[in-house]
């Protein structure tokens, strides 16, 4: 088999998500956000895996990734929608039980008039201008929804991996105005803001990233490895090139190793000729432009080029590959290409 196998450890999920439930007080749950297939790796299998330890809050983006999800998790666990109650989602949202968390004036006329009676949450803006009702909104709605049960009043920090960033601070202090008094559960935090500490807990946290190994939750255990068969071996000269725009000039007699994965799967474009990938623990670079299918890399000071090496794994992470490619381990993880064989550990 030429293709990339990509190995996914669930038990390093649950463990990182007993780790980050731990962080906040036992009276506070800790939802699990599989949004974007679980943010690359299976919605469904973490969600099941995730359900099993405990979790009884997922959350995802839209609508249509709540089916999935529903499907292996217990009844009574609720399975929100960040994007909300969007035209034409009414369907969805009862046949599979999902509660959407309401960003705007019009999503709660449009749930109050389609679905009434039908469990929603409430999201709010406190400063990141991207989903949610602003302050002047909430005001002119907050007693008549107030009186309709919401499971949820949340919303999201824009900076909580730079825990000294002002905006913390800053949105922190308009949660508690907009939401002080009200005896709704309320949710501030992602990873970041569970890491940040107690004031920000509140009554549910919503880690993400931290669950599957990303930064800014830098004890988490790593969750991918990732594994790339290499498909031949050639000797250049100096001065010859390597890859597509002739991009890499051997600087001396060198052994390119051409190796199975390209921007196709998810290798950023971005990374050619900064990455790294691992034989064992020894790092080799990666050479020339990532094509669509291969990569490039200079194996000259290995004394045997092993079947596979390694871009994901002990020596390196999803924040270390993203560094290389000028982007987040987020970005890293939702890349990741469909044609790797995939192999789940644990569960
Ligand atoms: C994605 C997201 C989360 C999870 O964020 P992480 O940084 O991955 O932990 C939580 N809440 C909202 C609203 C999100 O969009």
């Amino acid at each position: 088999m030429a293709g990339g196998h990509l190995t996914i450890d669930l038990n390093a999920v649950r463990a990182n998500w007993h780790a980050l439930d731990a962080m906040s007080a036992a009276s506070v749950p800790t939802a699990a956000v599989v949004k974007a297939d679980g943010y690359g790796l299976s919605s469904a299998r973490v969600a099941s895996v995730l359900a099993e330890a405990g979790a009884s809050w997922f959350f995802v983006a839209v609508a249509e990734e709540g089916p999935a999800v529903r499907s292996v998790v217990p009844k009574d666990a609720k399975v929100c929608i960040f994007g909300g109650h969007m035209a034409g989602d009414a369907d969805l949202l009862r046949d599979h039980n999902l509660t959407p968390m309401l960003n705007s004036v019009e999503q709660i006329d449009r749930h109050l008039a389609e679905l009434p009676g039908h469990a929603f949450g409430i999201q709010l803006d406190t400063g990141m201008n991207r989903l949610g009702l602003e302050p002047a909104d909430w005001d002119a709605v907050r007693a008549r929804v107030l009186d309709l049960d919401p499971v949820l009043v949340m919303s999201h920090l824009a900076c909580a991996d730079e825990p000294d960033h002002p905006m913390n601070q800053m949105q922190l202090a308009n949660f508690h105005a907009m939401t002080d008094g009200m005896s709704v559960p309320r949710s501030l935090a992602a990873t970041g803001g569970t890491l940040m500490g107690p004031d920000f807990h509140f009554d549910l946290t919503r880690p993400g990233v931290g669950l599957y190994g990303g930064f800014p939750y830098e004890n988490a255990e790593p969750v991918v490895r990732l594994d790339l068969p290499v498909i031949q071996t050639r000797t250049v000269d100096s001065g010859e090139t390597v890859g597509y725009a002739a991009g890499w000039v051997a600087p001396g007699p060198s052994i390119i190793a051409t190796v199975s994965s390209g921007y196709a799967d998810g290798l950023i474009r971005a990374q050619s000729d900064k990455g790294m990938v691992f034989a064992g623990d020894v790092a080799c670079p990666i050479v020339g432009r990532v094509s669509m299918d291969l990569i490039g890399v200079d194996v000259t000071h290995l004394e045997t080029v092993p079947d596979a090496l390694t871009i994901l794994g002990p020596h390196q992470g999803v924040d270390g590959v993203a560094d290389a490619a000028g982007t987040i381990g987020y970005e890293i993880l939702t890349s990741l290409g469909q044609r790797y064989a995939r192999t789940y550990i644990g569960g």
